[in-house]
């Protein structure tokens, strides 16, 4: 009898036992299951916290003087910036264009002779976007898709006669007016946010210099720098 209850309690014995180990494991599996629920939510949270955007554009180039200098900073600081090219200004400045495309810059159109394209009638207007784009084509075996139409001067519907699209700006830095480093921080300050179009021009020193002070200022700021390309698609 003695015996039998023994045993008995032994079973009962054994039993909490593996009660308690199966409530370990299973404490356990939740423990496991809370960090790991955890993590997933800090991996969310991660691809939540997306950078601002803000591309940098340059018209009226390629420029000899100062379109290099200007190059070698995007490079050094590893940016891509959008070139919005003057067809009239490709002819000589092939290794320019060369160079663009290489280091990975997007290469647009911003007519042969910077013409108001609504000014004039629209056959010219679709030859000074096509002359342009053949002069890039010619060079990067690649046709732009991206205008940037002098004065932000766009002919109803001209999106369908050339297939291409139009690029705007949100910030304009006048820089090509001032020509002052300090004015033209003054309005990219003000003006700039996330998806931001910052229209300059690589044909001045001071261009350049503030160029540099923006991708510095705006990369502490946590900004990334991207082409048009990636904002418009957005
Ligand atoms: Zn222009």
């Amino acid at each position: 009898m003695d015996f039998k209850m023994g045993k008995n309690r032994i079973k009962k014995i054994r039993t909490i036992a593996a009660a308690l180990t199966w409530s370990l494991f299973l404490a356990a599996v939740g423990v496991g299951a809370g960090a790991f629920n955890r993590e997933k939510r800090q991996i969310i949270q991660v691809i939540q916290i997306e950078k601002p955007k803000v591309a940098l554009t340059f018209d009226d180039g390629p420029n000899k003087k100062y379109t290099p200098a200007l190059l070698n900073e995007l490079g050094k600081r590893g940016i891509h910036a959008s070139f919005f090219l003057m067809g009239k200004n490709i002819p000589g400045n092939e290794k320019l264009v060369q160079q663009m495309q290489k280091e990975g810059h997007l290469l647009g159109n911003h007519t042969y002779n910077h013409v108001e394209l609504d000014k004039i009638p629209v056959a010219q207007a679709r030859t000074e976007v096509e002359r342009t784009s053949n002069e890039i084509y010619k060079i990067t075996g690649v046709y732009p898709q991206y205008v940037r139409p002098p004065f932000g001067a766009w002919p109803k519907n001209f999106d369908l006669l050339v297939t291409m699209f139009p690029v705007l700006w949100d910030v304009d830095t006048l820089d090509w007016k001032s020509k002052n480093v300090d004015c033209i921080m003054r309005l990219v300050r003000s003006q700039v946010k996330d998806g931001s179009i910052i229209l300059m021009h690589d044909g001045y020193q001071t261009s350049v210099d503030a160029a540099v002070q923006i991708m510095d200022e705006l990369l502490e700021r946590g900004y990334e720098f991207v082409t048009v390309d990636q904002l418009l698609i957005m």
